[in-house]
C-alpha cells in the first residue's frame, strides 16, 4: 500500500525499469514477460537447474545438507537487473515485485520456518541493508522462532570453485533457539549459485532438529565456472 509520502516521492522521482528504463515501475510489463521461470521440464527437480544433455544434473551431485533449491527465475536478463538493483542499488521497492513472484513458489514448499540468510554484522552495516532481510519483511512471513546468525565474515564467493565456495563459508553460521523437531524449514536469500551458503546454513540447522532444509530464492544462477560472474550464493 503506498503511503502518501512514498505516492509523493514517485511524483518527483517516479520509479524507472531495470531493464529498459522505461518510467512508470520498477520493472516494467515488457521486461517481466522476458523471466525466465527456473522451473519445469528440463531442470532437475531437486535444485532446478537445466540437466545437461545425458539429462544428469551438473549441479547438485555435492549437496549433502539441502533437500533441493527452488527458485522463482533463471538469474538472466531482467531477474538479474532486478537482484543487482536491490543489492547493488539499494532499490528496496523491487523487494515487492520478487516477493510477488516468490509466493507460489514457497507455497509448493510450505516451510514452517524461513530464515533469511544473514549477513555478517560488519558487511550488514556496509550495504545498509541484508537484501534477503529485505524481502523476508516483504514477504510478511511469521518470524522463524530462533535467529541464524553470520558469526564470522566471510570471503565474497564470486570467483571461488564450489569446494572452496564451501570452505570459505564453514563454521560461518550459528543457530541460537528451540529445537526444530523435524520441520521443514528454508533458507531465503536473492539469489542461489552452488548451495555452499545455503547448505552451511541447512547444516547448522539440522544440527538443532530441522528435518528437510531448503534453499529459497528469487533468482537460480547455474554454477559453471568461476569466471561465469554468478553471484555469491
Ligand atoms: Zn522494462
Ligand atoms: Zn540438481
Amino acid at each position: 500500500m503506498a503511503t502518501l509520502l512514498s505516492r509523493a516521492l514517485d511524483l518527483l522521482y517516479p520509479p524507472r525499469c531495470v531493464g529498459c528504463a522505461a518510467f512508470g515501475h520498477n520493472l516494467c510489463e515488457d521486461c517481466s514477460a522476458l523471466l525466465l521461470p527456473a522451473s519445469g521440464p528440463g531442470r532437475c527437480g531437486r535444485c532446478g537447474v537445466r540437466r545437461d544433455d545425458k539429462g544428469r544434473c551438473p549441479d547438485c551431485f555435492g549437496w549433502r545438507d539441502l533437500d533441493g533449491a527452488r527458485a522463482a527465475f533463471e538469474m538472466t536478463g531482467p531477474a538479474r537487473r532486478v537482484v543487482h538493483g536491490l543489492k547493488f542499488s539499494g532499490i528496496r521497492d523491487l523487494a515487492e515485485d520478487m516477493a510477488d513472484a516468490l509466493y507460489p513458489v514457497a507455497a509448493q514448499l510450505s516451510p514452517s520456518a524461513t530464515f533469511p540468510i544473514p549477513l555478517h554484522p560488519r558487511r550488514r552495516r556496509a550495504r545498509g541493508f541484508n537484501q534477503a532481510e529485505v524481502l523476508f519483511d516483504r514477504l510478511g512471513w511469521p518470524p522463524a522462532p530462533g535467529r541464524l546468525d553470520r558469526i564470522r565474515p566471510t570471503a565474497s564467493q564470486v570467483g571461488l570453485s564450489a569446494g572452496e565456495r564451501r570452505e570459505n563459508v564453514a563454521g560461518a553460521f550459528r543457530y541460537r533457539g528451540p529445537d526444530l523437531k523435524g520441520a521443514t524449514v528454508a533458507v531465503l536469500d536473492d539469489v542461489v549459485t552452488t548451495g555452499a551458503t545455503a547448505g552451511e546454513c541447512a547444516r547448522v540447522l539440522r544440527e538443532h532438529g530441522a528435518g528437510r532444509v531448503y534453499a529459497l530464492a528469487y533468482a537460480r544462477a547455474p554454477y559453471r565456472t568461476p569466471t561465469s560472474g554468478a553471484s555469491d550464493g
